[in-house]
């Protein structure tokens, strides 16, 4: 971790790149994504550079996820949108592009074609879910 970094965000954070503000505070800022997936999706992120949000300090995630909360009422309430998405890509596997934390906010409303179509896994049987579920409980508990 570190608070000075290259990334496309943290240039944004510091004013040397251009940006939509929509809402900033001490701990995070959230602008509109210049690629939308539809008009009014924005972006939450950390004025921290952490690359994963499993190394963001907790105060930060709480404040991501209340400010994206606050900006879904928002923009549902301004664009008349029928729902929305909170999207955290979390490594490039899973499609995270900038390397700084962001939680998108996407707006969706009813004619929209899903955004996600995955290839889905299923489970084996109903132990293998259970399995499943009792590392993830271990590794909660530790
Ligand atoms: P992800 O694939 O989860 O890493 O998403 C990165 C998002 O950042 C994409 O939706 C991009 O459109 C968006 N993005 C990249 N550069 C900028 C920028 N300079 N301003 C606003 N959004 C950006
Ligand atoms: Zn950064």
């Amino acid at each position: 971790m570190s608070l000075i970094n290259d990334c496309v965000f943290c240039k944004i954070i510091r004013s040397e790149l251009p940006c939509v503000r929509l809402y900033e505070d001490d701990l995070v800022l959230a602008f509109l994504d210049i690629a939308p997936f539809n008009l009014g999706h924005s972006l939450v992120i950390p004025k921290q550079h952490h690359h994963s949000i499993t190394t963001l300090p907790e105060d930060c995630q709480g404040r991501l996820m209340a400010v994206a909360s606050k900006l879904a009422a928002a923009t549902l309430r301004s664009l008349k949108a029928d729902a929305f998405n909170l999207l955290l890509n979390n490594g490039s596997c899973a499609g995270q592009e900038v390397p700084h934390v962001h939680l998108h906010v996407i707006p969706r409303f009813l004619d929209d074609h899903p955004i996600f179509n995955p290839a889905k896994q299923q489970y084996k049987d109903q132990a293998q879910m259970q399995e499943t579920a009792d590392k993830i409980r271990t590794k909660l508990g530790e």
